[in-house]
């Protein structure tokens, strides 16, 4: 396999755009690529300030690397959630995203949610009867509240995150399989803020997971390479498996869910729904936009404590 640029021996072999690359054009067609999206779809101009959100994955540590590569003034937040099952999980990726931002002088937020809130997310997820399994559901309200404060507490414009591809189509395709419409509403490459709420945006989800893997490994960037342990057994790892072998049918099937998906929502199809926004209220506990008329979600479950816990 060659490069179609310049012939060489390819590195990468992308069969979903029938293309190989030298690892030279690779690297030089990822950020390509992204700059292309970024433009596409509105997600930023080179004067706003943005917060891109750090796990110390592959995905969000390529992507804080390609802002910079692009010459975007982008800070970096690390949430610590006190998830370790025995192999320090949060730990580790702190160490990593701690050592990608002091390495090229990026400015790294740290967020202890221990130290901040009193208990880690194993703790907050028992304690509002989300036992074992259960955990992401409360983990995503922790890290959305987070990064909602930082970025408005620090004046950002907006929010980025390192969804990739398959996240994306695996989101869509449960999100489908519901037809949890208020959810597909809001899927996208980009979620506009509000008063109080910033931008959210996703400026690798055209990407495929092993063409960021193939990025972070000659980028020689180091990142923690287990999972998150509270995600083994999830329906997203299920619904990635079952477009994987899709995929290996059908190269490209994956991406062409998901622009379709796109492209059905640019053409009306979820016009009626888009109409219905829920009014928002300041939370009296946090000051965040919610649409509920007392509490947040999130301050609602800070404050939950099941009656075995309060005796
Ligand atoms: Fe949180 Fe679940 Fe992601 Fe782990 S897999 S970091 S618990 S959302
Ligand atoms: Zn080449
Ligand atoms: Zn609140």
């Amino acid at each position: 396999m060659k490069c179609r640029i310049c012939g060489v021996k390819a590195s990468v072999n992308m069969r979903q755009h029938n293309m190989a690359l030298c690892k030279e054009h690779f690297l030089e067609w990822i950020p390509g690529q992204t700059a292309r999206f970024i433009k596409k779809y509105e997600m930023f101009t080179e004067n706003e300030k943005i917060l891109v959100a750090v796990s110390g994955g592959k995905d969000s540590l390529s992507l804080w690397d390609i802002l910079r590569r692009l010459g975007y003034q982008a800070d970096g937040l690390y949430i610590s959630l006190g998830i370790d099952e025995g192999i320090d999980y949060s730990a580790e990726s702190q160490r990593l995203a701690e050592k990608f931002a002091l390495e090229h002088k990026l400015k790294l937020h740290v967020v202890d949610i221990q130290k901040e809130y009193k208990e880690a997310i194993p703790t907050l997820s028992f304690k509002n009867r989300r036992g074992k399994g259960k955990e992401c559901s409360i983990c995503g309200l922790v890290k959305r509240h987070e990064m909602n404060r930082i970025a408005r507490d620090g004046g950002y414009d907006v929010l980025a995150t390192g969804h990739n591809l398959d996240d994306e189509a695996a989101t869509l395709f449960g999100n489908t399989l519901n037809w949890a419409g208020e959810y597909l509403l809001r899927q996208g490459p980009v979620l506009q803020g509000k008063p109080g709420l910033a931008r959210k945006v996703k400026p690798l989800c055209r990407f495929y997971e092993r063409e960021m893997l193939a990025y972070a490994l000659l980028r020689g960037i180091e990142y923690i390479y287990d999972e998150c342990p509270l995600s083994i057994g999830s329906t997203s790892i299920y619904y990635k498996e079952t477009l994987n072998r899709i995929e290996n049918d059908r190269p490209g099937a994956k991406l062409a869910f998901y622009l379709s998906f796109l492209e059905a929502r640019r053409a009306g199809l979820f016009t009626d729904r888009a109409e219905i926004q829920a009014e928002l209220h300041h939370c009296p506990q946090c000051g965040q936009p919610t649409s509920a008329s007392g509490l947040c979600s999130f301050c609602g479950m800070l404050l939950k404590r099941p009656e075995s816990i309060d005796e």
